[in-house]
């Protein structure tokens, strides 16, 4: 396979790329971006006044709720331009329409180019997308654009039943599937049921989205572990944001998702907007470059990861992002220790007589919320509640109340009538 300019990159070479990026995005947002035309000025900045990516601390970030606020303000095209309307959930209760223009949809393929190309993809392989491509969704569409540019074949399969895509994997013969690793786990789970080899079958990578399938230090999770054994594939993870039109997968190490240096810049920041040591988990604050219709400059995505800088083994020097660690409004106080559900998570996936579970969180007063965990079993239900109860107190610092439930609740929850996403988080607390 030939390799792309990204590849070959030194990192000075990747930072005078991105400075050089970051100078054309600065000049469009105050030419263009009546938002940010207002806010740079405010923050004493003039159109030919651009601090360097290094001193990017002179421009206030800002976060869903301006961007959702101030919506319009953010377009920086006439309305004629835009061909493709975006939403995104509420997930963070700011729910808001992110526009593209013809422009932005090819720097978007391009992106998903370099991603894929990262997962080692090629013209070669047959790709099942297990990801919905409608309802105003921009992965799908994404994902289907960046394989279409890399010359894949892609069988759209979307969000349909673990037997559909059983089925069409094996008569396309899929090489990947690109989903979500709870759903993964499902097909499995259908495999196993009807007596099909999975490991046996021609997949031989599993990108996933949507849900962690490593622990912090980088080592593949339980989720990750079960999709390597059980569909003999290599797992990759793969982060995207809307708003950013931008995603970081990771390459054939595995060791966090890769930044496209001309395509975006990243910062972990700390609560009080201070910088994050690398290896530090901190909240990923985005710069797009290349941006058309709704550029972002100093973006809070409201997710908390660590950034990692050491070359990779696959010779690109940029950035690496490892697993999202929490989100921000996710964040919970139980007895005055701030915890996020994903960390609750982690140790409900290193049982595996946990069949499945929801972790759902109440207001318990002003400065505290009543978590419960309601799971399904697969082994006698005393001796499993005793074990996580052990393992939260020494790995999660907090107990939350723990309740058994059927399967079939607990789907209920996970999936409720019209969710767009599986959730393993119910937050109850607004
Ligand atoms: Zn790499």
């Amino acid at each position: 396979m030939s390799t792309t300019r990204e590849e070959h990159l030194s990192p000075e070479q990747v930072a005078r790329l991105q400075e050089a990026a970051w100078a054309e995005a600065y000049r469009y947002a105050f030419d263009r971006s009546p938002f940010y035309r207002e806010h740079l000025s405010r923050a004493g900045l003039t159109a030919t006044d651009r601090p360097p990516l290094g001193e990017l601390g002179r421009i206030p970030p800002i976060d869903k709720s301006i961007l959702s606020e101030h919506n319009e303000a953010f377009l920086c095209v006439p309305r004629r331009k835009v061909v493709d309307v975006v939403t995104t959930s509420g997930s963070t209760g700011h729910p808001l329409v992110y526009l593209l223009t013809e422009r932005d949809l090819r720097r978007l393929a391009l992106n998903e180019y370099h991603s894929f190309r990262c997962a080692g993809l090629s013209r070669s392989d047959t790709v099942l997308l297990a990801v919905t491509l409608d309802r105003c969704f921009i992965a799908g569409m994404a994902y289907f654009l960046g394989l279409r540019r890399l010359g894949c074949a892609v069988a759209r399969v979307g969000p349909a039943t673990p037997v559909m895509h059983l089925d069409l994997l094996r008569r396309v013969q899929a090489t990947a599937i690109v989903g979500v690793p709870s759903f993964l786990g499902l097909v499995a789970d259908q495999a196993a049921e009807t007596g099909v080899d999975l490991a046996g079958l021609s997949v031989r990578k599993a990108i996933c989205i949507g849900e962690p399938i490593r622990n912090k230090d980088l080592t593949l999770n339980r989720a990750g572990t079960a999709i390597e054994q059980r569909w003999n594939a290599k797992p990759l993870s793969t982060y995207g944001i809307t708003e950013l039109a931008s995603s970081l997968c990771e390459c054939d190490a595995g060791r966090g998702g890769h930044l496209h240096p001309e395509l975006l810049y990243l910062e972990a920041l700390d609560e009080d907007g201070g910088p994050v040591q690398d290896g530090g988990v901190g909240e990923l604050t985005a710069t797009t470059f290349g941006v058309e219709a709704m550029p972002l400059i100093r973006y809070r995505t409201g997710d908390f990861a660590a950034i990692h800088r050491q070359p990779c083994a696959c010779g690109r020097c940029g950035l690496r992002v490892g697993p999202i660690v929490g989100r921000k409004g996710h964040k919970l106080k139980v007895k005055g220790t701030t915890i996020f559900p994903a960390t609750l998570q982690a140790v409900l996936d290193t049982v595996p007589e946990v069949a499945s579970f929801v972790i759902l969180a109440r207001r318990e007063g002003d400065l505290s919320d009543a978590v419960e965990v309601r799971l399904a079993c697969r082994a006698d239900p005393a001796r499993v509640l005793a074990l996580l109860r052990e393992r939260f107190r020494g790995e999660a610092k907090v107990t939350p109340q723990l309740t058994l439930a059927s399967p079939a609740e607990i789907e209920a929850l996970q999936m409720p009538e019209g969710a767009r996403k599986r959730r393993h988080f119910v937050d109850l607390r607004s």
